[in-house]
């Protein structure tokens, strides 16, 4: 860059840190169910960390679509050849899982500005709660309409959904 006076500004800068920090990242989402969109965030999370745990937590007072059992075995046969995704459940506080994983941080996926206002929210919880950070993926854009409840909205009306499901 160069400043008013044309010469050049210099920035010091330590030598850029070529090792890319890694780790175990957490998903946590109902995932009620497993969409194309929740995939995608799988896909994209990989690229920065070394294993996904995709966590699907459930509540006992509240029956879901799918029972959570179902829910994780479709989710781990889906990710059968994939030794760096693992998935669980888990029912409690994300941030009391994701350390007991020893996660490094957790991954969310931001379709709409109500999704990133959510977020946001929720993000500062857990930092404050467990110090641990969150990373926000905005959705594909060809996905960004896409979410569980519509999905089990079609499955209600008798529509055929597997366009939708990984
Ligand atoms: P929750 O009930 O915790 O929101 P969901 O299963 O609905 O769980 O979603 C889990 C995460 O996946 C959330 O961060 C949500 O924003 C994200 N997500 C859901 N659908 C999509 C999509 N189509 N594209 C990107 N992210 C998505």
């Amino acid at each position: 860059m160069l400043d008013a006076n044309g010469a050049a500004i210099g920035y010091k800068c330590k030598k850029m840190n070529t090792h890319t920090p890694k780790g175990l990242v957490l998903f946590p989402g109902s995932f009620d169910p497993f969409t194309l969109g929740h995939a995608d965030i799988v896909r994209r999370a990989l690229s920065f960390s070394d294993e996904v745990v995709v966590a699907v937590g459930y509540n006992d007072q509240k029956r879901g679509w799918q029972p959570v059992e179902e829910r994780v075995a479709a989710i781990r046969k889906l990710y059968k050849d994939e030794p760096r995704v693992r998935v669980e459940s888990y029912t409690g506080l994300t941030v009391d899982f994701a350390r007991e994983q020893g996660a490094a941080a957790i991954v969310r996926g931001v379709r709409t500005m109500a999704d990133f206002e959510y977020e946001m929210q929720m993000a500062d919880v857990n930092r404050q709660l467990a110090g641990i950070e969150t990373i926000l993926l905005p959705a594909s854009p060809q996905l960004a309409s896409l979410s569980s409840s519509v999905v089990r909205e079609l499955a209600h009306l008798g529509r055929d959904i597997s366009a939708f499901l990984p």
